[in-house]
């Protein structure tokens, strides 16, 4: 297969090639040349774009959207008398398979060839992990599926949910699992141990929530007398395998440890600004060398990733003055650095790489140039200018359309689920 454009934005050392022909060849990358007027089985009037990733999604955020009963303010209340009660406590393995399959599309559509979810449905019957797993499996999209182990709902629950995680860590190819457990205050110091021994001893990947509002702070320091990073460095569980979700409350020596780890970190900052968490530190840990990357913690507005990529520049530009975060860098957070964090060929547009890519049709009125194509991606253009989207060498989204999944029938099933949900809880 041939895909051509104006521009490919490759985000590796060729930088952004003009009339780039790309040769793809099962579900990778064969070349790229720059070549005017080239045949192409699939040409777009635009940018060419490395797969968008996303390092931190729920899925099951889709219930949330519109939820009929508001959520309180304050990052506790939103927990326990919202989040926890109102959408993840009362979720089904049948409930998990329709929201992931929809939401799982949406991310596609929007241009997110791969996302990492982190699902929380503790009281969901056993193998719903492996359901969900399958459902966004035929969506075509590439992910890390991941079971949020927490013993907020006690030890046998908790036990289940590590193990139903752990079966996820023997999933191989388009669609992988990694080990996730909620945060320090929802689950003990063994527990958190317990699960990265798991992850190392299948190779896995290790997510958890760090320091996303100051209670999570105050309450590490009140139980252990530690702020979060250095509670979790003396237990042994931070490495390059693992990814730091939130991080928005940081001290300078906690950025230097996370550095020094090598520990991904996830920047989630629509949640952040929803919830009044705060706004990370991204400027000071990129100055440290922390590997930034971005992800939309289930807000359904930020399934989309220009919409996220826009506002994470605009909320930097504001909160440091300007020239801290640049367009280069965000969207190297959702290329290059999620393909570091995850371990994954991908992120840029390089023979050998995975063939996942994004065709952005050019809508501004504006002249598009090499100089400013990646501008123009950051903060003009929008999830509707895409046209087509290839992952894993296969064309999953071609003008707005799913190509192997029936979107409406996706659609109506999570409907139903989110109807009946919304009934539960009035
Ligand atoms: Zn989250």
């Amino acid at each position: 297969m041939r895909v051509a454009g104006r521009y490919a934005i490759t985000m590796g050392p060729r930088g952004v090639v003009a009339d780039p022909i790309i040769e793809i060849e099962g579900n990778r990358i064969k070349s790229i040349d720059s070549q005017p007027g080239s045949q192409a089985d699939f040409w777009v009037d635009g940018i060419i774009l490395p797969g968008l990733i996303s390092t931190h999604t729920h899925l099951h955020g889709l219930v949330a959207y519109g939820h009929p009963v508001p959520p309180p303010a304050g990052f506790w209340p939103f927990l326990k008398e919202w989040w926890w009660p109102l959408v993840e406590d009362v979720l089904t393995a049948e409930d998990v398979e329709s929201l992931a399959a929809y939401a799982a599309l949406l991310h596609v559509k929007s241009g997110y060839t791969c996302f990492c979810d982190v699902m929380e449905a503790p009281y969901a019957e056993a193998g719903f992990m492996m359901r969900e797993a399958a459902a966004i499996d035929a969506t075509g999209a590439r992910a890390f599926v991941s079971n949020e182990a927490t013993e907020r709902a006690g030890p046998e629950i908790a036990q289940k949910l590590l193990e139903e995680n752990a079966a996820l860590l023997d999933l191989s190819g388009r669609v992988q699992g990694l080990m996730s457990v909620h945060t320090t205050f929802s689950c003990s110091g063994d527990f958190i141990r317990k699960a990265k021994e798991t992850a190392r001893d299948k190779d896995a990947l290790f997510q958890l929530h760090l320091s996303e509002g100051t209670y999570h702070v105050q309450d590490t320091q009140e139980r252990f007398g530690k702020r979060p990073v250095p509670y979790l460095d003396d237990l042994g569980v931070l490495d390059e395998m693992t990814i730091a979700s939130q991080s928005v409350h940081l001290t300078e020596d906690e950025i230097e440890t996370l550095a020094a780890r090598e520990v991904n970190v996830s920047h989630n900052p629509i949640s952040n600004m929803e919830i009044g968490t705060g706004a990370a530190p991204v400027a000071q840990m990129l100055e440290r060398g922390v590997n930034v990357t971005l992800g939309d913690d289930g807000f359904v507005r930020a399934f989309d990733p220009f919409i996220n990529m826009s506002t994470t520049f605009l909320l930097h530009a504001l909160t440091t003055g300007g020239g801290h975060v640049g367009t280069q860098d965000v969207l190297a957070f959702l290329t290059t650095n999620a393909a570091r964090a995850l371990r994954l060929e991908a992120g840029s547009i390089e023979e050998g790489n995975l063939a996942d890519l994004v065709l952005l049709e050019d809508s501004s009125p504006a002249p598009l140039g090499p100089e400013n194509a990646i501008y123009h991606t950051v903060l003009g253009a929008a999830s509707g200018d895409v046209r087509a989207v290839i992952v894993d060498g296969q064309v999953v989204i071609y003008r707005g359309v799913a190509q192997l999944v029936d979107e409406e029938q996706l659609k109506h099933r999570s409907m139903d689920t989110i109807h009946r949900l919304w009934k539960g809880s009035a």
